[in-house]
């Protein structure tokens, strides 16, 4: 049986989705508007990364609540790519991108991923298939229930705690 939720269901973005795949805590904290510190210096080198690769290629493209990194068009089919400062999370990046794929594809728009890692000098192709659009399925309806709790999850400690822009909120 679903869970009564009695505050607004959480608008689902890629960060939102990133986040689901890195620490429960994070999407809670997001889905409740709150922000993690800006000045993190790792938000900032991811910024500053974002803005300085792939200079020819369009960038920061609004669709629905997602915001995608590079948008170009290759031989006919539309690409969209998200450029990360680092291949470590690299499944929660392919979630990421598979999520931009699928709501493209829920409105008609058939496209490509390219996970970018320009540090690495790496790319790797993503393609929306019928078994990602079932776990993206599940993952919202996870995201959801996550955004209903009255109370963030426990902090428990993981390999991304030492990069995370929460880390004041989980560990001080
Ligand atoms: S510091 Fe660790 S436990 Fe806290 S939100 Fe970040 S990843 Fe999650």
């Amino acid at each position: 049986m679903a869970v009564p939720c009695f505050s607004e269901p959480p608008r689902i973005g890629g960060t939102l989705v990133w986040y689901f795949s890195i620490c429960h805590r994070e999407v809670w904290f997001m889905s409740h508007g709150i922000e993690p510190d800006r000045e993190d210096d790792f938000l900032v080198m991811g910024r500053l990364i974002d803005e300085n690769s792939y200079r020819r290629d369009r960038h920061s493209v609004s669709f629905g609540d997602n915001r995608f990194d590079i948008v170009k068009v290759e031989d006919g089919t539309l690409v969209v790519g998200e450029v990360k400062k680092s291949s470590r999370s690299i499944d929660a990046a392919r979630l990421q991108l598979a999520h931009y794929l699928y709501d493209l594809w829920k409105d008609g728009i058939i496209a490509k991923g390219q996970l970018l890692f320009p540090k690495e000098k790496r790319r790797k192709e993503v393609e929306l298939t019928e078994e990602t659009r079932h776990r993206l399925d599940g993952v919202y309806e996870e995201i959801r229930e996550i955004a209903c709790m009255a109370a963030p999850p426990k902090a428990v400690k993981n390999r991304f705690c030492s990069v995370c822009a929460y880390s004041d909120l989980c560990w001080s």
